[in-house]
């Protein structure tokens, strides 16, 4: 799936893009649609985002002024009294996926912030998709 997951909503410092990392062939993972990043990280969206797709305005907040960045312009997680990005269906799939914000689509499954967020939903680690990969994984945690 996807997805800024910048910061998590309990309010550590924000930032403006997810952690990325290059995994090679044999470590990539396969994101197998927890959504635990839809539920954790803060979902910043900028202009172009909502211009794009035009149900983020809709649904986003604006950022209060002093929290505007020449990129980052609505917040679409956390809102009150949402659990999860709104846009997150019930079969966790998310509603807007081909025009879904550039930090959704950036969000790498097997990063840290994804390995994070399935932490923190008591979710187990995402493994790589090859046993090449799966051997090194476990290596590099011994
Ligand atoms: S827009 Fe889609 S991928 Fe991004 S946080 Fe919301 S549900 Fe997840
Ligand atoms: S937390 Fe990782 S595995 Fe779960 S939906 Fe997000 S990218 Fe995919």
């Amino acid at each position: 799936m996807s997805s800024t997951h910048d910061d998590p909503p309990n309010g550590k410092s924000p930032g403006d893009n997810p952690s990325r990392e290059s995994p090679t062939n044999a470590n990539r993972n396969e994101c197998d649609g927890c959504s635990a990043s839809c539920e954790t990280w803060r979902v910043l969206v900028s202009a172009e985002d909502a211009q794009r797709e035009p149900r983020i305005t809709r649904e986003a907040r604006e950022l209060p002024e002093n929290q505007r960045t020449p990129l980052w312009r609505f917040v679409l997680f956390p809102l009150p009294f949402h659990e999860s990005c709104c846009f997150l269906d019930e079969k966790n799939r998310c509603g807007i996926y081909e025009t879904r914000p550039r930090v959704c689509r950036e969000f790498e499954a097997g990063s840290v912030r994804c390995q994070e967020a399935r932490a923190l939903g008591n979710l187990p680690r995402l493994l790589p998709m090859t046993v090449e990969g799966r051997e090194a994984a476990e290596s590099s945690e011994k």
